[in-house]
């Protein structure tokens, strides 16, 4: 398949991200300063008209995307999803709200569930100003055609999904899109373009929080987007004149961080695999969601589209919300925190957090089980993590 924004590269992801810089350093410096400025000197007059007026290549100003830090940035995250171009900005909702304002203008169809922040700004925002938002359940998704019945829609979805790990065949969603004259947008967080290319399958936008896998220790908010340069372009002028740049400090920090993305998603997938097998086998669990495990309704789906089954699960615990809090409560590694992908495993009760604002029969209707618990598997010792939940549960 022809993919434009697909690129496909010669080097394995962590070669390519270790040796990812752009300018060869004076000192001798294996990685790139950081370029912490808001503006450029020029020679002359002559100089700042050349690049302004396109004839040069340069530097104006940082809140244009002409940073060299950010650029440097930018190049890696390409590579990582194997894509033409990437923007980097200052949070994952930065990059989703410039991306849906840029090519969701003529409408756009949301499949299944959407991380509670997208949602917000498709209802609120999206709305006021006109543009025509359409939600289908993931069971809808046969109907998909019909709502693209204007071409230049965008559909847009996330695989595997939150907080139970529903997965979407990118594959066939972009056929049937493509075929209808629309583009397709996936969220890729919760997989990382580790284990997930959905450009190579036919996507055509991808959007990453680099708040989660990309940064990786809770300490870095940031997003991206990953495309080809034609539909990068226009995005960046939204994001030019909304201000949504990253700051050439937190640039660089991600910097760093993707260096160690490959080897960390690795451990993620391994020490989440552990753990949802012990769980599985766990008298008290009634059910596990889990992508790698062969029990889990979207396995099948996860061994085609996903080379790694990632860091993100789910576990239904016996006797309810209620049960399900005292777990939480008592887990001494596991961090009763929102938010995922950092080193460190976090717990969180969808009923309590992201899906809070539902009613009962809405959550059930969405998959969510009222003992439901969603772990973030750190990087911690396996064993630890599994000693700690069991300990919770009894
Ligand atoms: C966290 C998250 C976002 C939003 O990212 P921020 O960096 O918090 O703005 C979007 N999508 C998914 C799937 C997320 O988990």
């Amino acid at each position: 398949m022809s993919n434009p924004a697909s690129k496909p590269d010669h080097q394995g992801p962590a070669t390519r991200i270790i040796h990812n810089r752009r300018h060869q350093d004076t000192f001798g410096s294996p990685y790139s300063p950081i370029y912490n400025t808001t503006t450029y000197r020029f020679e002359n007059t002559a100089a700042l008209l050349d690049m302004i007026e396109g004839r040069s290549e340069g530097y104006l100003y940082t809140r244009w995307g002409t940073n060299p830090s950010i650029q440097e940035l930018e190049q890696g995250l390409a590579g990582l999803e194997q894509a033409e171009a990437a923007l980097a900005f200052a949070s994952g909702m930065a990059a989703i709200s410039a991306t849906l304002f840029t090519h969701g203008r003529n409408g756009i169809v949301c499949v299944g569930d959407l991380y509670g922040g997208t949602q917000a700004f498709l209802v609120e925002q999206c709305q006021a100003l006109g543009i025509q938002v359409t939600f289908l359940f993931r069971e809808e998704l046969n109907h998909l055609a019909e709502h693209l019945d204007q071409p230049g829609k965008l559909v847009y979805f996330e695989t595997p999904a939150n907080p139970n790990m529903a997965m979407l065949d990118i594959r066939a969603i972009a056929e049937t899109a493509h075929k209808h004259g629309a583009l397709v947008a996936v969220d890729n967080t919760f997989a990382s373009p580790i284990n997930q290319k959905p450009l190579a399958l036919g996507a055509d936008l991808v959007l990453h929080s680099a708040s989660k896998y990309l940064g990786g220790h809770s300490d870095i908010t940031a997003g991206a987007l990953m495309t080809s340069e034609a539909l990068a372009k226009p995005v960046a002028s939204w994001r030019k004149n909304l201000g949504q740049l990253i700051a050439p400090e937190t640039a660089a920090l991600l910097s760093r961080s993707l260096r160690t993305l490959p080897v960390r998603i690795r451990q993620h997938n391994e020490n989440a695999m552990s753990v949802a097998q012990a769980m599985e086998a766990h008298p008290k669990v009634t059910k596990v969601h889990y992508p790698g495990l062969p029990s889990f309704e979207g396995h099948e789906l996860a061994c085609k589209q996903m080379s790694g089954f990632g860091g993100m699960l789910s576990i239904e615990v016996e006797g309810g919300q209620e049960a399900a809090a005292q777990v939480a409560d008592s887990l001494k590694i596991f961090l009763l925190a929102t938010s995922l992908g950092g080193v460190e495993s976090l717990v969180s009760q969808p009923s309590a957090t992201s899906h809070h604002g539902l009613s009962r029969d809405e959550r059930l209707r969405r998959g969510i089980g009222d003992g439901m618990l969603r772990l973030s598997v750190g990087l911690e010792d396996a064993t630890d993590l599994i000693d700690d939940l069991t300990q919770a549960l009894s």
